[in-house]
């Protein structure tokens, strides 16, 4: 079990594993998507699976049903046809529609873009309040398509920030998302987050991390673990 340190101490390992990693991958820059409806369909589609998966159900649902409206009155069995690659399409389906139909009754459009005219709590409170929306997929909509700077916690920046101590091991993602935002610093929550996955992706990985080639291993407390011997 680690110990949880005290927060200084976690706000100073935060800056520590952004500037290691900064030097290590270069600059951190986070996909951008111009549209926050496209990116927020975008994310609910890459929900359990890889990207390139997700971009591969979006292609398809734009190549089956090119306009929202089409997505929201087609048989949601079609809807699920067009996005089968991208996994768990029966699920994804309804619930691709219900924020459609949501959107549409609240703004009278499939239009997201009045957003970026709100601020970060507020913008974040609208789209935790569409259907099936949780604290993830708003935070990559605000960081991704919006501009803002938040800390999506995915499986990636869940696991990693777990290993670093920098939220307690128990912690769930919906209190991790509360407690990261509250840790990093404004201005660099984007950049942490890009950091993040990209070291969950090539060295910090599940179930067995490389602890042996990762720069943050002197600062890390899970890596004498795994180090031994
Ligand atoms: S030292 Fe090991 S456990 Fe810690 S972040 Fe690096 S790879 Fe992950």
């Amino acid at each position: 079990m680690i110990d949880p340190a005290p927060p200084g101490v976690l706000r100073r390992r935060a800056r520590t594993v952004l500037n290691r990693l900064r030097k290590r991958y270069g600059e951190l820059v986070p996909p951008r998507r111009s549209d926050p409806l496209e990116e927020l369909i975008l994310t609910v589609l890459s929900q359990h699976t890889s990207d390139v998966n997700a971009e591969r159900a979006f292609e398809g649902l734009r190549a089956a049903l090119p306009t929202w409206d089409a997505v929201v009155r087609a048989p949601t069995r079609s809807v699920a046809d067009a996005i089968r690659s991208g996994g768990l399409a029966d699920t994804k389906a309804p619930r691709i529609q219900a924020i459609l139909r949501e959107v549409e009754e609240r703004r009278g459009a499939f239009d997201l873009s009045f957003l970026a005219e709100l601020s970060d709590d507020d913008a974040r409170a609208e789209l935790v309040s569409l259907p099936g929306v949780g604290p993830k997929t708003a935070a990559v909509v605000l960081s991704f398509s919006l501009g803002r700077d938040a800390m999506p916690v995915d499986t990636h920046v869940h696991r990693v920030t777990r290993r670093l101590g920098l939220v307690p091991p128990k912690t769930s993602a919906e209190r991790a998302d509360r407690l990261l935002h509250e840790l990093v610093p404004e201005g660099l929550r984007t950049p942490l987050h890009v950091a993040l996955i990209r070291l969950g992706r090539e060295i910090c990985k599940a179930p067995t991390p490389r602890c042996g080639i990762c720069p943050l291993k002197d600062i890390c407390p899970t890596a004498p673990r795994y180090l031994v011997g």
